[in-house]
């Protein structure tokens, strides 16, 4: 539980009444509830004790630590999660989606792995979605033909790599290869801690502890945190479906209903670990997804099983107070030209896709203006004073639509056909055409309109 702004209150200076304004707030009272909704700080109170201020850092610190694992553009970022339910608040770093190679699988099976990580992605609702991570497994023996993959690893793709080894001196010098693009070591366990500690005192690196019991996993957390390392990641070992989700449970639960810090790190699943059956495979991955893994690692990627598991993904880790939404912009369909019609609607994803492949699909080259609309449908956001001519007029002139087209015609959803009015009070120089209800309508209403011009 997230210690409250009354208990912050107390342990300020002059239990709470020195009151000096010097955060820039008038009381201590009101900088105690500033800081206890993450609104300010520690660093504004200048006159806080050393001890109350590392209790103050670790009472605030976030209940599920965040974990980035990799570097630039395609690093991940795990963790930092507030709820168990997603309808509760929101979840908010996706689970990391990662590939397993091994050094004894055929050299063709492994790049043909690559190649699918690295080529299959998806387009949905304006976003490319694609698995995240490499996971390079020491299983043939021979550790110069582990280090030969983990270097091929790292030359044929940028995506964030997860070190698997058994033999803690291999899995330290496969480190050393890659250590600046901050790789994933599995495992750390208590058999192998001490070694670890002292490599990554000297090397900082990001691990995965494992250990079948709770109080193990704690134990090695908490010697870690002793060391100074806490960029740590957890496996329960579970490999089979019900133990999977008691354990993850169990270690959420801790983390956010008894603030219980040493299971406060985020976890990993590995239902490339748990069956050989892919579809069987997919079903533990969807499972983790839900509950609560942040790295995800299947044995193998094809589309058909992808795409489920990357919708599901998108689906969860979406905020649900905040609709998905395009960018307010012109969006060209069919390689317009100055000639072509002009379109506009909502920026509601799910409006821009219908209107944006129902234009596609007449086959009529078109620019579609998409008005910033609080991500709402047309009518609401018609309701909302969003999608009214007032708010229209002034998008159009600054999209930089007039630029791009020699006419002055502008389509309006048929739904919302009573802007028209005040549409043209706006654009004085535009035709405001009242286009069809509903976006099915186009295929037939866009060739029509466009052979009635040239008429
Ligand atoms: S600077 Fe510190 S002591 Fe002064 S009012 Fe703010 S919280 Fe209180």
């Amino acid at each position: 539980m997230a210690i409250k702004g009354t208990d912050i209150v107390k342990k300020l200076p002059e239990a709470g009444k020195k009151n000096c304004k010097e955060c820039g707030l008038p009381t201590c009272f009101a900088f105690a509830m500033k800081l206890a909704s993450g609104g300010i700080v520690l660093d504004k109170c200048p006159y806080m004790t050393p001890e109350v201020r590392a209790e103050l850092e670790d009472a605030l610190a976030p209940p599920i630590k965040p974990v980035t694992v990799g570097k630039g553009a395609n690093a991940v970022t795990i963790g930092d999660e507030q709820v168990m339910y997603r309808h509760e608040k929101t979840f908010v770093h996706q689970p990391g989606i990662a590939v397993l190679i091994s050094d004894n699988e055929p050299e063709s099976e492994i790049d043909n792995k690559i190649k699918k990580l690295k080529e299959v992605q998806f387009s949905w609702v304006g976003k490319t979605l694609k698995a995240d991570m490499l996971a390079v497994q020491f299983k043939s023996g021979d550790r110069g033909r582990y280090e030969s993959l983990v270097k091929k690893a790292l030359a044929a793709t940028d995506c964030p790599l997860i070190l698997i080894s058994e033999d803690i001196d291999v899995l330290l010098s496969a480190h050393n290869i890659c250590a600046d693009r901050n790789p994933l070591l599995y495992p750390v366990t208590t058999a192998n801690i001490d070694k670890v500690i002292s490599a990554v005192k000297a090397k900082p690196a990001t691990v995965v502890i494992r250990a079948d019991k709770m109080e193990d996993l704690a134990s090695l957390t908490g010697r870690l945190k002793e060391a100074g390392i806490e960029d740590v990641i957890m496996d329960p070992g579970s490999r089979d479906l019900l133990s999977a989700v008691r354990d993850q449970t169990i270690i959420r639960r801790a983390a956010l209903k008894q603030s219980f810090r040493p299971l406060g790190y985020p976890t990993i699943g590995f239902p490339c670990f748990m069956t050989n059956d892919r579809m069987s495979e997919t079903i533990l991955a969807s499972m983790f997804m839900i509950k609560y893994a942040g790295i995800i690692v299947l044995s193998h990627i094809d589309e058909h099983t992808l795409l489920p598991l990357l919708a599901q993904r998108l689906n969860i880790y979406t905020d649900p107070r905040i609709p998905m939404s395009m960018e307010e912009n012109i969006y060209p369909v069919n390689n317009p030209d100055a000639d072509s019609p002009v379109l506009i609607t909502s920026n509601w994803a799910l409006t821009y896709f219908l209107v944006a492949s129902e234009v596609e699909s007449s086959k009529v080259p078109a620019w579609l203006l998409v008005k910033e609309a609080g991500g709402l449908g047309i009518l609401t956001a018609w309701a909302a004073g969003k999608f009214s001519g007032d708010s229209i007029a002034p998008f159009v002139k600054r999209s930089g639509i007039e630029g791009k087209v020699n006419h002055r015609h502008l389509i309006i959803p048929g739904k919302v056909a009573r802007i028209r009015g005040e549409l043209k009070e706006g654009l004085p120089d535009w035709d405001i055409i009242v286009g069809p209800g509903d976006a099915n309508e186009i295929p037939a209403y866009l060739p029509k309109l466009v052979k009635s011009w040239k008429q």
